[in-house]
């Protein structure tokens, strides 16, 4: 009989933590949830390959409001992840969503609130002190920050006060970063 391979449920996990519109995909101000519509930016399935290739997870957390406000559904965006994940040679582990808006129905989840996060923390046992954030807003950066994440935050749209501590282009000089990082810590 084929021996169960040895799982150590106590090992911990590096992650990644993406957010989804304006990082890995153009963001659009009136929302982007039609796949035609739907562009991955150039680099982005480059860096994700890379990333995972040094073993971290990739989990995407996005605010996904235009649910809460009628204006696209769940499937819509289901169908934009799975675009996604086809662009991107599926290496994205998990996709954690927010479909609330404080207009219609606070939720811990909607970031700056850290729950997508903490949920993604408690699931996938991830050592917060070996993990990431990329995004490119302070809600992004806030919640990171407060669960103790390294934070790195794509271009300069972030105010003062909520600035990530690394500043960069796009998603494939964070993941040269990341990976230098884990470097120069050996
Ligand atoms: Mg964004």
């Amino acid at each position: 009989m084929k021996k169960a391979p040895i799982v150590d449920i106590w090992a911990m996990n590096k992650c990644v933590f993406l957010d989804r519109d304006g990082v890995l995909n153009y963001d659009d101000p009136n929302y982007t949830y039609e796949v035609s519509k739907f562009k991955i930016i150039p680099g982005v399935p480059e860096a994700l390959k890379l990333l995972k290739e040094n073993g971290f997870l990739l989990i995407v957390v996005t605010n996904q409001s235009g649910i809460a406000k009628g204006i696209y559904n769940e499937s819509q965006m289901m169908a934009c992840h799975e675009y996604m994940q086809q662009m991107c040679g599926r290496v994205i582990d998990k996709f954690y969503f927010s479909p609330y808006h404080r207009t219609v129905t606070n939720s811990l989840l909607t970031k700056p609130g850290t729950l997508m996060f903490e949920k993604a923390i408690a699931k996938y046992n991830i050592d917060i002190a070996k993990s990431w954030m990329v995004g490119d807003r302070g809600r992004d950066i806030i919640p990171a920050r407060q669960l103790g994440i390294k934070t790195i935050q794509i271009g300069d749209e972030v105010e003062e006060g909520e600035r990530a501590e690394y500043e960069v282009g796009g998603v494939l000089e964070a993941a040269t970063l990341i990976l230098n990082s884990v470097k120069g810590s050996r």
